[in-house]
């Protein structure tokens, strides 16, 4: 059994690990010339983290990530709508880990090397043609000018191509670009003095305007942190971004500032941060319509490919861990690849399909929405304005959707 991963980011290069662990055959290609640490903080789920220590990568993670401690929402004005305990802190039996994503998947990246050797991922290889037949799937891939650089042979071919995936626009041909909702998210990070408990995440704000802070990392004295910080506003109504979706692209500094004046929470200087951080990038908030079917045959879609998100929850690289899992379980277990597939998109579909969906409606941070929208200036009794039960059904609501609830953590 040998699969072809295309896209060495954090989906496939678990898939990788996965795979191998199983004593299951695996390539990757990736377009990018080399696996740098692009992008800035992520957060990974106690259920995803459960992942990456059964393939010994706690140990790694801990040395480059800050184990979330607790998570505020807030609103804009700093006062406290909800507080929660996260990860060990929370009864978990293993960390939330608030990373730099470069450095996740640089870990991850690490171990693959280590235990599939130096040549199971090919960068500077770009998809552009797959065909399959009953004998196997075959792929082509292309250099950046367009040459002809490899062909991989394999019984499947795993699309964790990210939200352009390619492997998609051929199974969906129609489908066009991602859906913006109008939002623009501009994120950064900077060494920043601890703020709270040092491990603590604030999410603030409401719907006119979100502010995300939390550590990611040790600065580089003591005290600070590598701190991480997001805005999210509206800046259009839809359809078409101003620019094209790119986690890579820098932000513009004059855009950003006026979304950040109305902010004014107490624990950390917001404005001060981000004057402080030397580069930042922006990315419009986009997804895309669940599918009806991930898997044709051989081929399948895994991660953003399969279910480009917004990112809120904490859920891409979380929900892109969970699928690796269970694709790799069921090439193991099922009669054919073919049936291996289709179990692991009847798995894994209906779930992510509604953490789409719920995060359109905001996901757990709808508990400041309705908050802000309720009391736009303020609050002197938060229960006045929504009640404790209506508060915890939309936070832990959202955890039972998205599977990371203390107990179904517990179970599984
Ligand atoms: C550069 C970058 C920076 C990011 N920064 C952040 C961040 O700061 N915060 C955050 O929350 N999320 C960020 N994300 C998104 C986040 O990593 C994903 O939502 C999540 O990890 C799921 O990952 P994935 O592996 O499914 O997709 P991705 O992380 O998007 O990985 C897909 C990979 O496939 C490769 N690829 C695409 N097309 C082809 C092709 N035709 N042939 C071969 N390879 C191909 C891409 O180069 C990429 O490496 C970033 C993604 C990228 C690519």
């Amino acid at each position: 059994m040998k699969a072809i991963i295309v896209g060495g980011g954090i989906g496939g290069l678990v898939t990788a690990l996965m795979l191998h662990e199983r004593g299951l055959g695996c390539e990757v290609y990736e377009q990018a010339e080399a696996i740098r640490e692009l992008g800035v903080g992520i957060n990974t789920l106690p259920h995803a983290i459960r992942e990456l220590k059964g393939l010994g990568l706690l140990e790694r993670l801990d040395a480059v990530a800050i184990r979330t401690y607790e998570l505020f929402y807030l609103n804009r004005l700093g006062q406290e709508i909800w507080r929660e305990p996260r990860g060990l802190d929370a009864g978990y039996d293993v960390p939330q880990f608030s990373i730099h994503r470069g450095r996740l998947q640089g870990v991850i990246y690490e171990a693959v090397k280590e235990r599939l050797g130096a040549h199971a991922v090919r960068t500077g290889c770009r998809l552009g043609a797959f065909t399959q037949d009953e004998g196997g799937v075959t792929a082509y891939f292309f250099d950046r000018g367009g040459a002809h650089v490899a062909t991989a042979h394999g019984d499947v071919l795993i699309g964790a191509d990210g939200i352009h995936s390619f492997v998609r626009s051929r199974l969906f041909p129609d489908e066009g670009p991602p859906c913006w909702n109008g939002l623009m998210l501009w994120r950064g990070a900077a060494d920043w003095p601890a703020f709270l408990t040092g491990r603590s995440m604030i999410v603030a704000g409401g719907l006119s305007a979100k502010l995300v802070v939390y550590p990611i990392a040790e600065g580089t004295k003591p005290g600070h942190k590598l701190t991480n910080w997001a805005v999210v506003a509206k800046i259009g109504e839809g359809g078409a971004p101003p620019r094209k979706e790119d986690w890579s692209r820098p932000g513009l500094r004059e855009e950003l500032m006026p979304h950040v004046a109305r902010f004014a929470i107490p624990h950390v200087d917001v404005k001060a941060l981000i004057a402080a951080t030397p580069e930042f990038w922006e990315y419009p908030m986009c997804d895309r319509d669940p599918l009806p079917r991930w898997s044709h045959g051989r081929v399948t879609l895994l991660g953003d490919a399969a279910h480009p998100m917004y990112p809120v929850g904490s859920n891409g690289a979380s929900q892109a861990i969970l699928d690796a899992r269970c694709l790799a379980d069921w090439l193991v277990k099922a009669e054919s690849p073919m049936a291996a597939l289709a179990a692991y998109e009847a798995e894994r579909l209906p779930l992510t399909a509604e953490i789409v969906r719920s995060n359109r409606k905001g996901g757990p941070e709808g508990v400041i929405d309705a908050v802000e929208a309720l009391a736009p200036d303020g609050f002197e009794d938060i229960e006045a304005v929504l009640p404790y039960a209506e508060r915890e059904a939309i936070v832990r609501g959202y955890a039972q959707k998205a599977g990371f609830a203390p107990e179904q953590v517990k179970a599984a």
